[in-house]
């Protein structure tokens, strides 16, 4: 894409792209769809290649007014990660997590039909809208797989399912599945001793 930058993220029209950076549809890195060191690594090599360009009126020199990590540096290093930038997909991912099988946990025991149609739509707009692009792409696919299409006639069947879709997600990333016997301890009761 060849849109105009974004007030907030540095562009450079051939920067490096770090390898396996996911991109945006606007054709720049995408902040919640890759990790803060991947987004950082890759803005600093942005933000340098604008600074050393022979056309850049506003070196780095003159910039130190600002608060932002960006302003001073010269390096290719990563910059600091700060605690109150836009998540990561990680960040975004477990804070996502948190908040989806929370709702499973408190979920009807027999939910009503209405409160049924809730929770499918819910999943089908969260599937359309997560900030991730990738991430949403990819959940989508998995969802119109025959016998995925969310089980929402009990908080168990909700929570089991949600757990599995879960465990889809921590297989393709390489992480270790989680115990679905135990998604309530997790996430509604606490462990048992
Ligand atoms: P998380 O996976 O975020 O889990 C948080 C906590 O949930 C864990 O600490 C554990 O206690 C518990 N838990 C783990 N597994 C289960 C389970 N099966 N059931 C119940 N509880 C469980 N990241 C990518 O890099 N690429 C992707 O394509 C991608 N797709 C995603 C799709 C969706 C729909 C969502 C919500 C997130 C996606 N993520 C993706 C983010 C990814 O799943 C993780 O959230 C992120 O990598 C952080 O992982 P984490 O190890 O901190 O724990």
């Amino acid at each position: 894409s060849t849109s105009a930058p974004d007030s907030d993220t540095p562009s450079a029209p051939n920067a490096p792209l770090p390898k396996g950076i996911v991109l945006g549809p606007d054709g720049k890195p995408c902040r919640s769809c890759n990790s803060k060191s991947a987004f950082s690594a890759w803005s600093s090599l942005a933000k340098k290649q604008i600074n050393d360009s022979p056309n850049n009126t506003h070196s780095t020199s003159k910039s130190t007014s600002t608060s932002t990590p960006f302003a001073s540096s010269t390096h290719t290093a990563p910059l600091p990660i700060s605690n109150d930038c836009p998540p990561d997909v990680e960040e975004l991912g477990r804070s996502t997590w948190t908040l989806l099988h929370s709702i499973a946990a408190q979920y009807p025991t027999t939910p009503s039909p209405t409160q049924q149609d809730h929770a499918r739509t819910f999943i089908s707009s969260f599937s359309q809208l997560y900030p991730c692009w990738s991430c949403a792409s990819e959940f989508r696919a998995w969802l119109s797989k025959d016998g995925n299409a969310p089980r929402v006639s009990s908080r168990s069947d909700f929570g089991r399912w949600l757990c599995e879709a879960h465990n889809e997600v921590n297989t393709k990333l390489g992480k270790k599945t989680f115990d679905c016997e135990r998604w309530e301890e997790r996430w509604r009761v606490g462990w048992k001793d």
